[in-house]
């Protein structure tokens, strides 16, 4: 299979237009393309030579993977994308469309090996890390499809975005530049189950990103048993590594915190949580989950969580209720590319 030139950073795709026979300022025109203005593939790149794009395409494709299912929720502006790499694997991508601007929810890995019980994405475990290209290829085939500018990056999808460490730091640092796709930092939300010795390292590169906690639970039995990580880094231990994060960077971090019916929502876990984050920089994100075929889990009534909001609002903390991004769509991580596997 032909590489993708989003793999090519703007050197080395100067390189090949030159070793091409074609000026290198060319470089700059497809770069262009491929950065503001949303093409799907060379063809469309109109203002560069029909001899150039046929020699370009001979060795290179815009994109290796390859959009193979959408599923749109209209009333929720939220579509769904299932794409298939260029080994055939597949992974998930959710474009948001919000007032703010639009916002893409990417994958960090094929699968995930962290075994959180509530997510279909790690049910199979890890099949490969994604490489740093497929990051923002995710993100430049959705933009592309939709025809949108998208200004806002989630790494929710699936995989433990820090359990491919390097790949995830060189994304952040490459979409941010101006020259590139030239996504704030600010507008770029990492998420981790809590791997604990890499948000140390995170917390020393310094990043304006904002850092989201997959807490779920503030009972350390309770948690091991949906995020087994937590046998590893229990919570205190992740708390700690939290506030080193924030005192280094300045940076507000998030809890996420997915209710599911009489297992996290009690009084007692709305109490709890208050102990362990009251007076921090912290904002709760409370997700009501969508329902798992594979799982034995129900989603919190709407009324119970308004109920869960007000009584971690009492205690001063600052919360608020992830947008439902809708069953009909099979939004959890995971599902769109369970059930596309098993039809
Ligand atoms: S919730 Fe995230 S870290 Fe946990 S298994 Fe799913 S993808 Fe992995």
């Amino acid at each position: 299979m032909k590489p993708s030139l989003y793999a090519l950073d703007m050197a080395s795709l100067e390189q090949v237009v030159v070793s091409l026979g074609e000026p290198k300022f060319r470089a700059k025109q497809i770069w262009e393309f491929m950065m503001n203005k949303r093409v799907a593939s060379i063809d469309e790149m109109h203002n560069i030579p029909k001899k150039l794009k046929d020699k370009l395409s001979a060795k290179y494709q815009l994109f290796d993977m390859k959009i193979v299912k959408v599923q749109g929720s209209e009333e929720s502006s939220t579509k769904k994308y299932l794409i298939s790499l260029r080994d055939g694997h597949q992974v998930e991508a959710v474009l948001m469309k919000y007032a703010h601007g639009n916002s893409i929810c990417i994958s960090s890995q094929v699968g995930c090996r962290m075994g959180c019980t509530f997510c279909a994405s790690t049910i199979d475990g890890l099949a490969r890390n994604l490489e740093s290209y497929e990051l923002w290829e995710q993100i430049s085939i959705v933009a592309a499809d939709a025809n949108v500018r998208v200004s806002h990056v989630v790494l929710m999808g699936s995989g433990e975005p820090l359990d491919n460490f390097e790949a995830v730091v060189e994304f952040i640092k490459t979409v941010s530049n101006q020259e590139h796709l030239g996504i704030g930092q600010r507008h770029i939300t990492v998420s981790t189950c809590g791997l604990v010795n890499r948000i140390d390292q995170l917390a020393d590169e310094k990043l304006q990103i904002t850092l989201a906690i997959s807490l779920h639970q503030p009972f350390n039995d309770e948690r091991s048993l949906v995020v087994p990580v937590n046998k590893k880094y229990p919570i205190e231990v992740l708390m700690a590594s939290v506030d080193r994060y924030i005192a280094l960077t300045g940076r507000r971090v998030t809890v996420e915190y997915a209710l599911i019916k009489g297992v996290n929502d009690t009084r007692e876990h709305a109490g709890a949580l208050v102990k362990l984050l009251k007076g921090k920089l912290i904002h709760v994100n409370l997700i009501p989950i969508n329902p798992i075929e594979e799982r034995d889990y129900e989603p919190t009534l709407k009324k119970d969580v308004l109920q869960f909001k007000k009584m971690l609002e009492s205690g001063k903390l600052n919360v608020t209720v992830r947008r439902e991004l809708g069953d009909d769509i099979d939004a959890a991580c995971g599902q769109l590319r369970r059930s596309f596997e098993q039809n």
